[in-house]
């Protein structure tokens, strides 16, 4: 297994390092993992002069698998906007073909406070959001702004999907679906509007390969608000760009912990870019106040959908549970009562657990 280590900035050194003390430990007990480390973001900027150089391209494309702490820094947002950090993001996912964003919204018991939705409503929430990245609205042609033939000022894009761009993300959402509780829920707005029709009826064709999998739709708008309603209806969503885009956010935040949320980003061999879903917070950085479990949950992460290896990615995710359970909290997820840490610590009861 060759993983690609991407620090990045700010925490990204901080909580990429605990992640790797918990690899380390499969590692140790003969898990074959090569760790490969090159520079992303502001970083690379500092030391190639580019946010995704030649140099991590090169590491990148030869890996399996890429885990990324995070980038961006107020430092670098004067640089042009080709040079900035963020652009390496964008970089990276092209050049590695990643098209199925995987945003998984879970809310341990333990934390069900930290949520702005009454306990009941969220506690032991476990959703996976499957967003299509690469296509719709967001990359239809033709786009742009004009003046029409009346001499009336318009803006315009193009909604579009092929049917090989809905065939291969619905069949991530449905061996995603496969590995969980078999439960997907495709989202659309197929009552307006013809791409997601189309989307619908492709899902639809795509489900006869896997009979075990319990299929049902859902428009948007009411999507939106069952999220918020009774989210734990939900196993697996699987929905196009500009709609995933709004509703793994909206999932993210029934848990309320940004420090918690992990995301995976794959391509057609399976081979993936792995990272927390939040920022490089530059408030915190350098301080060892960070919350390494969304960096760590990454990981697992990367173990059970590149690797396929389940038993060492429940051993993670236990692992975290347990500590969590035995009150353990970085400042994001603090509560009275609880046993404050710090980032380093939070890693060493996480690899004590495991
Ligand atoms: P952010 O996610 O970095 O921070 C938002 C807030 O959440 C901050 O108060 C921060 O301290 C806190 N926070 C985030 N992660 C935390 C963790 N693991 N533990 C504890 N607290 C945590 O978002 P932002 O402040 O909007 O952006 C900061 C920089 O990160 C910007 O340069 C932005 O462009 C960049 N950014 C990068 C990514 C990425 O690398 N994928 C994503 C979003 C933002």
């Amino acid at each position: 297994m060759k993983i690609a280590v991407l620090p990045g900035d700010g925490i990204g050194p901080e909580i990429i390092a605990q992640a790797l003390r918990v690899l380390e430990v499969l590692k140790k007990e003969g898990m074959d993992m090569e760790f490969v480390e090159a520079p992303l973001g502001g970083q690379a900027y500092d030391q190639f002069g580019a946010p995704y150089p030649e140099f991590t391209q090169k590491i990148c494309r030869e890996a399996d698998a890429v885990l990324l702490g995070a980038v961006g820094g107020p430092q670098y947002d004067t640089l042009d906007r080709p040079l900035r950090p963020e652009r390496g993001l964008l970089a990276i996912r092209k050049d590695l073909g990643l098209f199925a964003n995987l945003r998984p919204a879970v809310l341990y018991p333990e934390l069900a406070n930290a949520s702005t939705l009454k306990p009941e409503v969220v506690a032991g929430l476990d959703i996976m959001i499957v967003r299509e990245l690469t296509g719709d609205v967001y990359f239809g042609q033709p786009r742009g702004m004009r003046t029409n033939e009346q001499g009336i000022r318009e803006g315009f894009n193009t909604m579009i999907y092929s049917e090989p761009e809905v065939r291969r993300i619905a069949h991530v959402a449905f061996q995603i679906a496969m590995k969980r509780k078999k439960k997907l829920c495709s989202v659309d707005k197929a009552n307006v509007l013809e791409t997601t029709e189309f989307w619908k009826e492709i899902v639809i064709d795509v489900a006869k390969e896997y009979p075990e999998v319990e299929l049902s739709h859902m428009y948007v708008d009411n999507a939106a608000m069952q999220l918020i309603r009774n989210p734990k209806q939900f196993d697996v969503m699987v929905t196009g760009n500009i709609f995933g885009d709004i509703l793994s956010d909206e999932a993210s935040m029934l848990t309320g912990s940004i420090g918690m949320l992990a995301s995976a980003s794959l391509n057609e061999t399976k081979k993936g870019l792995y990272e927390p879903s939040h920022g490089s917070a530059p408030d915190i950085a350098g301080k060892n106040l960070a919350n390494p479990i969304a960096t760590i949950l990454s990981a697992a992460m990367m173990l059970r959908y590149t690797f396929d290896n389940e038993a060492a990615a429940t051993r993670i995710e236990n692992a975290v549970k347990k500590v969590l359970a035995a009150g353990y909290r970085t400042g994001d997820i603090y509560e009275e009562g609880m046993k404050r840490v710090s980032c380093s610590e939070m890693g060493d009861q996480i690899v004590a657990a495991m």
